[in-house]
């Protein structure tokens, strides 16, 4: 029931074309973790975070004791870097689940999870949700059959993702279909590798939310 008051349908209707163009690792040393926003580069020593952990125009680790609210807005800005949403679009989404029954916290997290980028990546399309958002933008991906090049758009479920026949003969397909790993998914999706195509077998739900995001502390950031 929460489910369908996240959304039904008539989701794919444009989104501001804005994005972050500076460098993500740059988002990591801000909040101070690894987001693992590069793909395999953020599993080798070469991660930033890994070699030197300040926040960017720091020379030296932060002493200071970070308030409550510096807390809040560290988490909120960690799921928000994570998925790459923009201010304006996670302010939406999260009016969008304070509005749906059940924990907004959680509502919010799903609906994070549900945008077509977001799916892309976890079907192992890209390397990294921006390497994802990427091969949408370029229109590389359909969505029920007709070609979506909506980031934001939110899938429903039964919907199926597949790549559009012309992409197929690029040099990155041919290279992601023999490195694709089948057993990498989370529940609620299925990928056929033969024909490299996902379905949503159901929404995700509760479970199926990343742990490491503290969705109540998001929540009282926008509370105030
Ligand atoms: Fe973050 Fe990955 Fe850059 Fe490390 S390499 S700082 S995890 S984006």
């Amino acid at each position: 029931m929460m489910v369908a008051a996240l959304g039904e349908g008539g989701e794919c209707r444009g989104e501001e074309m804005a994005r972050y163009i500076g460098p993500s690792c740059r988002l990591c040393r801000r909040v101070g973790e690894k987001l693992m926003l590069k793909g395999e580069r953020c599993s080798t020593p070469k991660c930033p975070v890994e070699r030197r952990n300040i926040a960017p125009r720091r020379r030296f680790p932060r002493q200071r004791k970070i308030s409550d609210r510096g807390l809040q807005l560290r988490e909120k800005q960690k799921v928000r870097f994570s998925y790459g949403v923009l201010e304006r679009q996670f302010r939406g989404l999260f009016a969008k689940a304070e509005t749906a029954p059940g924990i907004t916290g959680e509502n919010l997290l799903i609906l994070l999870e549900r945008r077509l980028d977001n799916v892309a990546y976890r079907l192992g399309f890209g390397d990294s949700r921006s390497q994802a958002r990427q091969i949408v933008r370029h229109g590389h991906i359909l969505l029920n059959g007709r070609k979506t090049n909506i980031p934001s758009c939110l899938v429903e479920s039964g919907d199926v993702i597949a790549w559009r026949q012309a992409s197929m003969k690029t040099e990155y397909y041919k290279a992601l279909v023999e490195k694709i790993d089948v057993a990498i998914r989370p529940p609620w999706l299925s990928l056929d590798k033969e024909k490299m195509e996902g379905t949503i077998l159901a929404l995700p739900g509760r479970d199926d939310i990343d742990a490491k995001f503290d969705a109540k502390t998001v929540v009282e950031y926008y509370s105030r």
